[in-house]
């Protein structure tokens, strides 16, 4: 059954990667080769003018396009960010999925409408049923009479494999164990779907952009014609301001965190970078806590213990210079928090409103760059 009402095609047909606007992109018959004539000068002044827009104000960026086309103008806009730096992917991709998912927030489902989201779901190629489907489906299963109670607050469910493709990475709420998983499906709550639909968009943005860049050579007249705004674009990159929603954080430490911790336990490899911002974290809750850099060390290095490649001499000599007790003497910081998402290791995409994971510490020393 199509959801005219909810007219969820104006919003997909808008991007490329989606059913609607892959047909879209079809249709226009668009040759690489044409785009740098005149008459594709405003599809590509769109493409600019919406990297520009992504990059300077990231998800709150306003988006209006001067034609019809604007799966044509994102496709173009992506194919420019793949000759860019790879942190600016995943600045895009990250911006798109939460203009994306806010749109659906805001337009398509204040209130829970399943068909309207199961529409957005196929065209995204996500297979996402109602609850109430996913019961008459165990129902028959089992030969009962009536129907199967799923559990509250469920309203959905979502096939075990597209949960696993799209499910937020790191983020302790989404590990497969603590989710009910019926026949194959894992169960979701309204605020899940909005989720796994942002982290779909986002794959899919970074997936499209990864595929043009192993064919940039085809897009090389384009990018060399519009090099000069590019450049300047790049170069505006790394000053990007995000605005911060300010918000009553939760105690505890952060889920960025929690989730190299986790992994650590689990026997798991984090990535340098990780470790770096766990080690750093650690040390500056600990200092604000009154204890010494020393005595420091010894707690920063309890969940390092559990990694497979644990070398205590090499582990402490680490710590102890990034607590300003060797070389330079300089006390690091963690990363911000929007360098740890364009690395994939922050599991809210910038949801927890701060600047660095360091302001979760309780009567922390100000952090250069936060708040
Ligand atoms: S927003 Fe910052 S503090 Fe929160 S999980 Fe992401 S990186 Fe960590």
């Amino acid at each position: 059954m199509r959801t005219e009402s909810c007219s969820i095609s104006e919003l997909t047909s808008k991007y490329p990667f989606t059913r609607s606007g892959r047909s879209i992109i079809e249709e226009a018959g668009v040759r690489v080769s044409e785009l740098t004539s005149r008459e594709f000068e405003p599809i590509i002044d769109d493409a600019l003018s919406m990297l520009e827009a992504l990059i300077k104000d990231g998800e709150h960026a306003k988006l209006s396009f001067k034609v019809r086309e604007a799966a044509v103008s994102r496709y173009i806009a992506y194919a420019l960010t793949a000759s860019m730096d790879k942190r600016i992917w995943r600045r895009i991709a990250d911006s798109e999925s939460k203009i994306f998912s806010s749109a659906v927030k805001s337009s398509y489902l204040s209130k829970p409408n399943l068909e309207c989201l199961k529409e957005i779901a196929r065209e995204l190629e996500l297979r996402i049923i109602g609850i109430g489907e996913l019961s008459s489906l165990v129902t028959k299963l089992l030969n009962q009479q009536g129907q199967v109670l799923m559990p509250k607050p469920f309203l959905y469910a979502v096939s075990i494999w597209d949960y696993l493709r799209n499910s937020p990475r790191n983020d302790p709420n989404w590990i497969l164990g603590t989710r009910p998983i019926i026949h194959g499906y894992v169960l979701l709550t309204q605020h899940d779907a909005y989720r796994i639909i942002e982290e779909t968009v986002e794959n899919k943005a970074i997936t499209m952009i990864s595929k043009l860049n192993s064919n940039l050579d085809l897009f090389k007249p384009l990018i060399s014609s519009v090099s000069d705004r590019l450049k300047a674009i790049e170069e505006a990159s790394p000053q990007v301001k995000y605005r911060v929603t300010r918000r009553v954080l939760p105690k505890g430490d952060p889920p960025c965190i929690m989730a190299i911790i986790n992994e650590l336990k689990a026997g798991g490899n984090p990535s340098h970078m990780a470790r770096f911002a766990l080690a750093t974290y650690l040390l500056h809750r600990c200092v604000a806590e009154g204890k010494g850099r020393e005595e420091c060390v010894e707690e920063v290095l309890e969940p390092f213990k559990h990694a497979a490649d644990y070398n205590e001499k090499i582990a402490r000599y680490q710590v102890e210079h990034l607590a300003g007790l060797r070389g330079g003497r300089k006390f690091y910081t963690p990363p911000s928090c929007q360098e740890l998402n364009s690395l994939g290791l922050c599991p809210t995409n910038l949801g927890c409103g701060v600047k660095n994971p360091v302001q979760f510490i309780r009567g922390s020393t100000k952090v250069e760059g936060t708040e």
